[in-house]
C-alpha cells in the first residue's frame, strides 16, 4: 500500500511535504487477464496543505510482468504515471468530483495510482521494438532464429494448395 502519513501536514496549512514510498502491490486485472508486478512500486509524491485540501503530486514507477504480443515470450514492462489528485478532510458533499475524502492521519493513494497506471497501459506491448514474432506459417519463435518456411509469404489459398500437394507426396 502507498500511504502518506499527513499527521503534521494537516496542521500544517501552506506547508509542502515530499515523500518516496516503495510498496510490493497485488497484481492489477485489465481485461479478464492477471498483470502481476515484477517488484515494488516506487512513489515520489509531494503533498501539500492548501488550507482547504491536501493536495498530492507526483509519479509513481515499476514493472510489470507483461507477455509481449508478438512473440508471446514474457518481458518486464516497465511505467512511469503521473499521479495528481486533491484530498479532503471535510465532511460535507463537496460539488467537486475530482476531490476524493480521507479521514485520520494516514493518506492512502494506492487506488489513485492504480486508476492512472491502468488508464496509461497499452492494450498491446512488444518485448523490443525490433521483436520479429512468430512465424505465422509454424509458429517459431523469429528472435531465436529463421524456421524452415522463412521468407516466404505464405497466402491461405497458397499453404492450402500445399497441404494437398504435401498429402499427395507422402
Ligand atoms: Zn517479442
Ligand atoms: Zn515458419
Amino acid at each position: 500500500m502507498l500511504q502518506l502519513d499527513v499527521a503534521k501536514l494537516k496542521r500544517s496549512p501552506g506547508e509542502s511535504v515530499s515523500f518516496e514510498l516503495m510498496s510490493d502491490m497485488p497484481p492489477i486485472e485489465m481485461a479478464g487477464e492477471k498483470i502481476s508486478f515484477d517488484g515494488p512500486v516506487k512513489a515520489i509524491l509531494n503533498a501539500t496543505n492548501t488550507g482547504q485540501a491536501i493536495v498530492v503530486e507526483g509519479t509513481a514507477s515499476g514493472l510489470l510482468q507483461f507477455s509481449c504480443c508478438r512473440c508471446l515470450e514474457p518481458f518486464s514492462y516497465s511505467f512511469e504515471v503521473p499521479l495528481a489528485e486533491i484530498y479532503t478532510t471535510a465532511v460535507e458533499e463537496t460539488e467537486e468530483e475530482e476531490v476524493i475524502p480521507f479521514s485520520g492521519d494516514i493518506l492512502d493513494v494506492t487506488s489513485e495510482v492504480l486508476k492512472s497506471l491502468i488508464l496509461a497501459l497499452p492494450m498491446k506491448a512488444v518485448c523490443h521494438e525490433e521483436c520479429q514474432g512468430l512465424c505465422p506459417g509454424c509458429g517459431q519463435n523469429l528472435n531465436q532464429g529463421k524456421c524452415e518456411c522463412a521468407g516466404t509469404e505464405v497466402d491461405p489459398r497458397l499453404s492450402a494448395l500445399r497441404d494437398i500437394l504435401k498429402g499427395m507426396n507422402e
